[in-house]
């Protein structure tokens, strides 16, 4: 098997405080007093200080050196400065950022307080995604969101002023009451913002969400019934998709796009199976196993036998319970990922991106055995019109990014387990990123 030689990590910070609750939000975030927030940093900061013991311990790679960072939430910005200045101190204490390294934070307009931009620039954050969502302010108040469109404009040219233009809006299609004519407006405002990267999202109501809930329940408080139908909103995305190619914004990603050579490079890394560590509450990690590390290492016995030592990648996810990440109990799940695990990610991660899937070098990384039946599935799929071939590349047409999860769904053939059978950490042996 072989893989690349990959000497730089990712590091994901979750922040999870919000102002306040949107409507169709059901992420690990809340509304948390600052004491709280103080509480938090502590414990990212104790985490980012025993990465490297706890790596050491579990037999992974933790690459010193960082390309890129990413806070998101959450909205980030909504910690004082000085806990920001904190977190970022013991960022570059404990990894090496590179010079040009790649820091986003996402932010949520109208919450950026008068210092914040020059805070952010001061601390090197070069990146800036703002969720938008939408540019009416009719949609975007009745979906919990704090802004309108002057709030928008004004934070856009904060941002700049103070040295940031790498900047990306985020939008949904699908929010309760947006029309093919109110899509079109927000379509509108975002060529006039300039910004370099966009991100659109289809709306798909959790049930767990207050939307969610109205959905089922009834009700008429956050305007559920108005929220358009499927195929109203797949019709959204693809005009979505025509609007900000012809505005200069290249699709790379099935839900972003970008002008060339802007595209995330924190984000590229999880489609391409790069190594990242993600701390804080509801985060999760991808590291590559040191042979070395892991022959003295607390390895789940028959790992060994089962993974060539080569191909070892670990996933780990933190809680998302807040009190119990305060208390210390920070990770909810290690696990080791079988081969078979790891070729199917391979594909329903590389098909995410336009540039498709590189056939002959998942079979150099994974050997034919597990890519001759997957390409099966594919040429099923490309004569049902949702991927298509060229050359050594398989990629999703456009039908196929509409009904991506459905294509997704195909290549899994070890079921939805997120481990390899049997492999693993026993709940006695999981292990905590404190030391
Ligand atoms: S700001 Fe983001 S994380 Fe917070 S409630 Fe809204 S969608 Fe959820």
């Amino acid at each position: 098997m072989e893989r690349s030689a990959d000497n730089a990590l990712g590091i994901y910070l979750s922040i999870p405080f919000c102002r306040s609750k949107c409507t169709y939000c059901n992420f690990a975030s809340g509304v948390y007093p600052a004491a709280e927030h103080e509480r938090y940093v502590e414990q990212l900061i104790g985490d980012m200080a025993a990465a490297a013991a706890w790596a050491n311990e579990v037999g992974a790679e933790l690459p010193r050196r960082v390309d890129t960072v990413y806070l998101g939430g959450g909205t980030p910005s909504l910690l004082a400065p000085e806990l920001l200045a904190n977190l970022f101190a013991t960022l570059r204490a404990h990894f090496q950022v590179d010079s040009d390294a790649e820091i986003t934070m996402e932010c949520a307009p109208g919450q950026l307080a008068d210092a914040m931009p020059e805070a952010l620039a001061a601390a090197g954050v070069n990146r800036v995604s703002l969720g938008v969502q939408s540019f009416v302010d009719a949609e975007a108040r009745s979906s919990g969101r704090l802004h309108n469109r002057a709030t928008v404009a004004s934070d856009l040219q904060r941002l700049r002023a103070a040295g940031i233009a790498n900047l990306n809006v985020d939008l949904i299609a699908g929010l309760a009451g947006q029309t093919p004519a109110s899509w079109e407006e927000s379509l509108d405002a975002l060529r006039e913002s300039g910004v370099p990267h966009a991100s659109v999202y289809m709306l798909e109501v959790d049930e767990d969400s207050r939307l969610g809930h109205e959905l089922l329940q009834g009700g008429s408080r956050y305007r559920a019934k108005l929220v358009p139908g499927d195929e109203t909103i797949a019709a959204m995305y693809e005009r979505a998709v025509v609007r900000l190619n012809q505005a200069g914004l290249r699709q790379y990603e099935i839900s972003n796009f970008s002008r060339p050579g802007l595209e995330s490079r924190h984000n590229l890394r999880y489609w391409q199976r790069r190594p990242y560590l993600g701390i804080g509450l509801d985060a999760s990690s991808m590291l590559r196993g040191d042979p070395t590390l892991a022959a003295k290492a607390k390895t789940p016995p028959g790992l060994g036998s089962r993974l060539d030592e080569s191909s070892m990648v670990l996933r780990v996810t933190t809680t998302d319970d807040f009190q119990e990440y305060l208390s210390g109990r920070t990770l909810a799940e290690t696990a080791w990922l079988s081969p078979e695990r790891q070729h199917e990610e391979a594909w329903f991660l590389g098909l995410r991106m336009n540039a498709g899937v590189d056939v002959s070098a998942l079979q150099r990384e994974f050997g034919p055995e597990p890519v001759a039946p997957a390409m099966q599935t594919a040429e099923r799929l490309a004569h049902d019109g949702l991927l298509s071939f060229a050359g050594e590349r398989v990629r999703l047409t456009p039908r196929g990014r509409l009904m991506s999860n459905d294509v997704f769904q195909e290549f899994l053939t070890t079921g939805n387990s997120q481990q390899g059978p049997g492999i693993g950490f026993p709940a006695a042996q999981q292990l905590e990123v404190r030391g």
